[in-house]
This record gives C-alpha cells, structure tokens and sequence, in this order.
C-alpha cells in the first residue's frame, strides 16, 4: 500500500466512483526511424478493446493506492500512485484519495494496461477533485506519465505518430478479436532495443489499415496487420509464432502481436466465432479473451455515489 501527503480536511459525504479502463491493441505498428532523442519514431493504429482493469476511488484524507496484482510494482512507481501524485501537484489539491486497483489486463503484454489505469486516474481523480479539467488539460500530464495515457484519455481507434502520443482519431468498426496471452511479459525497451534500420518502413502499412477500417470488412483489416516488433519479439519468444500459429489454426482470419507483445490477437468474423476460436486455442499456460473493439471512451464511469 503506498500513501503520499499530509492529512487534509474531509468534506462531508464519502464519495465513490468506480471506473473500467480498457486494454488497446495495435492493429498496424510501424517503425519508421530513430530520432536524435533515442526514441523511435513511429505510426500505428492503436484501438481499445473491451478488456478491463476496475478502479475504486474513494474520498479520503490521505492518498492511499491499493492492489492485490502480484506482478505490479506496489511502491511509488505504480503509474495509478504516479497519475495521482502528479494531478494532486498540477492542480495544488490538498485533499487525498483511496484508490483500489483489480487487475485484469495483463502486465508488461503490449496491452497498455499501465497507462489505461494511469488514464482512469486522472479521469475519476478530476471527477472527485471537482477539477473540471478538459481533456486538453489532462493530456499535458498525460503524456508525462507514458506514450500511450492521450491515447487512453479517448480511446475508440486512432492513429498514433510521434513516439505514439500524437493521436488523431479514425472511423473504427465493432471489431470481433481473440487475445492470447502467453503469461511471460516483455519489456518495451528491450524489444525497441532489437529493432534495426532494416525493420523500418514508410507508413503505408497503417495507411492501409486506416482505409481497411474504414471499409468495416473484418477479412480486409486482418488482411492489413503488421507489426515490426514482431520480428524481434518472436525471435526471442518462441511462444508469438506458437500462438498466432494456434490461432490461425482455429479459425482467425488473420493474427498479429500488440504493441511491443507478446500478447497476440486474431480477428474473428463474429463475436461469436471470437469465442469458438477463444475455446479451440485455450491452454493452460495461456490466457485467451474473446473480446470486441471498442468505439467509444476508453475509461468509463461504471457508479458513482
Ligand atoms: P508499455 O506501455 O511500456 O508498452 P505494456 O503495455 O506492455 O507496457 P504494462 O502492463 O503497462 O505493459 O506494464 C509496463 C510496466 O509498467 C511493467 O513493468 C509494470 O510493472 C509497470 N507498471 C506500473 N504500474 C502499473 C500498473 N498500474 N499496471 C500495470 N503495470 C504497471
């Protein structure tokens, strides 16, 4: 449990509010050069998926970060403890909060599960702050917190430049998938550490996959994913070309890694062809979802009281 701050004063009525953040996917992720920073530049279509971490914040007098996930860290680098902490000095608030983390996205997967809970936080954080911060505000802090928390500030399907943070929104289609976990996580840096100029590409695969989306046609945007980390990842993992081979197998119409992995997804033709697939490839070392895209927010207020 981490605490931060001194005692403030209590305002009356225990307020609480519980919030899902949802994973994302990469459906197209393209490396198109170093930049003198030491970052890569990048572009890729990044889409949320209705695979969800569960947030309670509660009023209180002190802030208070709790979670029983054994595989994230439970000090002050806990990005839902660093999204807290940094909103409290931005917008000088003297008040506290008690905030419990479920797990369920996977960590270190490609998911973005860290930055999805660091998004929540500031959404319900400013709700029960009473701040009233627009999005254009949160998204200052946001990018401060990790490349991908804009992204989770809006969600639906977007188009990431930049390191990823530069997003823009593009039309997005109620898109049936399979994740496949390997239960092993990756970390992002190594595997951006294994990328050589040869992987890097011009951007036309996430044009293509921009226009496939646009098409709503399941088959044309299977037939689009592309991911460059991929290479690198399967070379050290055997178990991406296991799992995106088990889930062509089953029936997916195309398969690909997310983000820096090594959770796989394939597309599905239906929802309900997502959970036949999901039933052909489940394995006990794997965890495997059936879930659908998501076209609107990414955070959602579930209660409020
Ligand atoms: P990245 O955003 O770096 O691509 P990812 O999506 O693969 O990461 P995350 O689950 O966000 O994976 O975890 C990245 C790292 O952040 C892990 O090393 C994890 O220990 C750390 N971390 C800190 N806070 C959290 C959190 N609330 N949930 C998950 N991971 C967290």
């Amino acid at each position: 449990m981490l605490r931060f701050g001194a005692l403030s004063k209590r305002s009356g009525v225990t307020r609480r509010l519980v919030l899902s953040a949802s994973a994302k996917i990469n459906l197209a992720l393209e490396v198109l050069g170093k930049r003198d920073d030491g970052y890569h530049e990048v572009a890729t279509v990044m889409q949320a998926v209705d695979l969800s971490d569960r947030l309670v914040i509660e009023d209180s007098e002190i802030l208070e970060v709790r979670t029983s996930a054994p595989d994230v860290p439970s000090d002050g680098s806990n990005l839902v403890a660093r999204a807290a902490h940094a909103l409290r000095e931005a917008a000088a608030v003297s008040r506290g909060a008690r905030i419990r983390l479920d797990k369920r996205i996977p960590v270190a997967a490609g998911l973005g599960g860290g930055s999805a809970d660091a998004a929540a936080t500031l959404v319900g954080l400013s709700r029960l702050w009473g701040l009233r911060w627009s999005v254009a505000r949160l998204d200052e802090l946001a990018v401060t917190l990790g490349t991908d928390v804009p992204f989770f500030l809006r969600g639906g399907a977007v188009l990431g430049t930049g390191r990823g943070e530069r997003i823009e929104p593009v039309v997005g289609m109620a898109l049936p998938l399979v994740l496949v976990n390997p239960g092993v996580g990756a970390s992002t840096p190594a595997i951006y550490g294994g990328v050589t100029p040869a992987m890097y590409s011009d951007g036309s695969h996430v044009r293509q996959m921009v226009a496939a989306l646009r098409s709503r046609r399941p088959a044309r945007v299977a037939a689009s994913l592309y991911n460059a980390l991929e290479r690198v990842a399967a070379a050290a993992h055997g178990q991406v070309a296991q799992m995106e081979a088990a889930l062509l197998a089953a029936g997916a119409l195309g398969a690909a890694m997310s983000g820096s992995g090594l959770t796989v997804f394939g597309v599905a033709r239906s929802f309900d062809h997502a959970r036949q697939i999901r039933a052909r490839v489940a394995r006990r070392s794997w965890r495997c979802w059936a879930v659908r895209a998501i076209r609107g927010p990414a955070i959602r207020m579930r209660r409020e009281r």
